[in-house]
């Protein structure tokens, strides 16, 4: 297997060698960045396999190239950022960011974020099973181009809502806790309130179900969480 490739960009050179430290000891190929507009010229030469950045940054901040970055790349970004700019860490996570660390962290607690948001994103789309296209009678969902027909009419989806709808549908009568879905979908991140998951299966309904009030297909399983019906 290849060394992923993580870029960092930090303008602060001591955060920016310890991190890379730790990262290079937990197998990853680093490359460092110490400003956005450097950062950019990397990410258009070649897209690393995850990028760390620092919200405040020289010439582009964190945020504008979070967002120039998602403009271009599906690419797993987690965001470090300093207590008081939690408004920033906000703006950063609806803009695209996988995850966010608040300065100071111990190194070795951004690797684990690294492993964790690499391990969700690997299983969610792992190379097999990424273009599987599960069909059910009067649903089809389409893995490539994340299209979903309920009832012979295209459904739009948001992002987290076909993730959720494709990891049950997947497997079939298996059931899945509030805490599972959150872990597989949004990394377990903290700062998602468990009742988001509730909320997402009741948005699916109403998209998918041809009654949602009577569900057939995203089934509760009371006292444990949800259940797709083939
Ligand atoms: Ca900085």
């Amino acid at each position: 297997m290849n060394a992923k490739t993580i870029l960092v960009v930090e303008d602060e050179a001591s955060i920016a060698e310890v991190v890379s430290l730790y990262l290079k000891r937990a197998g990853y190929q680093v490359q460092l960045a110490p400003d956005g507009k450097q950062a950019m010229s990397i990410l258009e030469r070649q897209m690393p396999d995850f990028v760390i950045l620092d919200l405040m940054l020289p010439e582009v901040d964190g945020l504008s190239l979070t967002r120039w970055l998602r403009d271009r790349s599906n690419v797993p970004i987690i965001m470090l950022t300093a207590r008081r700019e939690e408004i920033d860490r906000i703006a950063g996570l609806e803009m695209g960011a996988d995850d966010y660390v608040v300065k100071p962290f111990s190194p070795q607690e951004l690797v684990s974020r690294v492993r964790a948001v690499m391990r969700r994103l690997g299983r969610e789309q792992p190379e097999a099973e990424s273009d599987r296209s599960l069909k059910f009678e009067g649903l089809t969902i389409d893995a490539r181009s994340r299209v979903v027909v309920a009832n012979d009419s295209p459904v739009e989806l948001t992002a987290k809502e076909f993730d959720m709808l494709y990891l049950l549908a997947a497997h079939p009568k298996q059931v899945f806790t509030r805490e599972q879905l959150l872990e597989r979908i949004w990394g377990g991140a903290q700062y998602i309130d468990p009742g988001t998951v509730t909320v997402h299966v009741r948005r699916l309904r109403e998209k998918i179900e041809a009654d949602p009030s009577h569900p057939a297909r995203l089934l509760t399983v009371w006292g444990v969480g949800y259940k797709f019906e083939p």
